[in-house]
């Protein structure tokens, strides 16, 4: 399935802000994983004297792999503890450590994010197969960790700096959000790319058609298209990962997920014979990048995917991967699918709702990328553009939100162009009209040409992959 999964996780968390930035750790992680990148043990222990009430995980994901929880007591004694969606420590004495066992061996049949997945002796393994989070959290709070890895071994960069020689500072978003993390026996290689930023580009074992020169022309003419909208990329810093998998013909990457965290990602599976040509000019990846463009959403995903769809036709074409021509071609193709798959009688509201259970993906996606059409449209009758939308959202981008507040940042006002726009769309049963925007008058060509013509990206810097 050619689908890109829309995941949002956060995980409810009752926060209670602090003024001031605690300075000790509120957990430390200790977390190995053996040679065959099979079994990891976490120990988790607090720095006062207590450990949280519960450790939950951070996504239901990593249920299927918690082998065993223990509470380690001071006494070097050990406790079993149930496993399950809550693991209650009230019980816990002061200076307890809890220490748990996670078993990756199901990894070995692929199901894509946010589960796991094994190519060759290296694990894609996203913190919501692994990570378990205090139950209330202090958005202020820090925690460190401790990666014991076999020799050879190389983790994904988490973006965290370094407390201390081999101890990584974490903060709220490694529990706000999934991260998409690998075990690998090569080493990422960081690209100073377009737009002024640098991508870590690490790519796991396995046949792949595509070479390292390949790949990294393939996702630097991404970076490069996704710094269309405003000159940079969506990150200075993220990653990308590549995972061979099966070859799937005319599919050149078979599956693509945006991640965020202590450093946005995007991950790729990519078809095993896949080559440089198809995968530079195939869409998944300057999707995916369209999505750290702005804030995430866990709901309302006619917003998020809207805009991806939207931008990954408009941004190829200013990258120069497709023509204005095959561009709105795409784009009036997608609607047309999009409105095949409107056909049951649900308003948007409901649709994007309900999208993952009814799959109605193509009604979804193609709806709310013609409602950025719209807007785009709207906004430049009224001398803006989508393009300074998302500048006025730009600050926010690597928050979560509801589509509400996610439309108030992009009007930049409330009850702007794109509310009125969405607001007439989400309660339709049928599909966004675009008939004046892809009409053949004078006017409508001019403001098509004008949207498949953005900013250019700022040049790429070498000095950004060495901060
Ligand atoms: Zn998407």
């Amino acid at each position: 399935m050619r689908s890109v999964l829309p995941i949002a996780l956060l995980v409810v968390a009752c926060a209670h802000p602090v003024i001031e930035r605690a300075r000790e750790p509120a957990l430390t992680y200790a977390i190995a994983i053996d040679e065959t990148l099979a079994h990891m043990r976490v120990s988790v222990c607090p720095s006062a004297a207590r450990l949280p009430a519960a450790l939950v995980p951070i996504h239901r994901a990593a249920l299927a792999h918690l082998a065993s929880v223990e509470l380690v007591l001071p006494d070097g004694g050990v406790r079993a503890l149930p496993v399950g969606e809550r693991i209650d420590l009230t019980e816990a004495p002061p200076r307890a450590c809890v220490r748990y066992d996670v078993d990756f061996t199901a990894c070995d049949e692929p199901h894509g994010p946010p589960s796991c997945a094994r190519a060759g002796r290296d694990l894609f393994a996203p913190t919501s197969t692994w990570l378990l989070a205090p139950e209330t959290r202090v958005i202020a709070a820090h925690y460190a960790m401790r990666l014991e890895l076999p020799a050879g071994v190389h983790v994904t960069p988490f973006g965290a700096r370094e407390s201390s020689p081999g101890v990584l500072e974490l903060d709220d978003r490694a529990f706000a959000f999934v991260s998409y993390v690998a075990f690998t026996h090569d080493e990422a290689h960081a690209l100073a790319v377009p737009g002024g930023g640098c991508v870590d580009l690490v790519t796991l074992e396995g046949a792949l058609a595509a070479s390292d020169a390949d790949r990294t022309e393939w996702l630097t003419r991404a970076a490069s298209a996704s710094a269309r909208v405003t000159g940079t990329v969506p990150s200075e810093r993220l990653t990308t990962i590549v995972v061979p998998t099966i070859d799937v013909p005319s599919m050149p990457v078979v599956f693509g997920v945006a991640g965020r965290g202590m450093q946005p990602t995007i991950t790729l599976f990519v078809s095993a014979n896949a080559t440089a040509e198809p995968l530079v000019h195939d869409w998944t990846a300057v999707h995916e990048l369209a999505h750290l463009l702005i804030a995430d959403l866990d709901e309302d995903q006619w917003l998020s995917e809207g805009i991806a769809t939207y931008y990954e036709e408009v941004l190829r074409a200013r990258e120069g991967l497709l023509s204005e021509a095959d561009a709105w071609s795409a784009i009036a193709s997608g609607f047309e699918r999009g409105r095949a798959g409107c056909q049951t009688g649900v308003t948007l509201r409901e649709a994007s709702r309900t999208m993952h259970s009814s799959h109605a993906y193509a009604c979804v996606y193609w709806s709310g990328a013609a409602i950025a059409l719209l807007a785009d449209t709207a906004y430049r009758r009224a001398g803006s553009s989508l393009d300074e939308a998302i500048v006025r959202a730009w600050p926010r981008r690597a928050e979560h939100t509801s589509a509400t507040e996610l439309v108030r940042w992009l009007d930049g006002e409330t009850d702007g162009v794109l509310a009125h726009i969405a607001a007439t769309a989400l309660d339709a049963t049928t599909f966004p009209d675009t008939t004046a925007a892809l009409a053949a008058d004078e006017a409508a060509v001019a403001m098509r040409h004008a949207i498949m013509n953005g900013p250019s990206p700022t040049p790429s810097n070498p000095s950004s992959c060495t901060r």
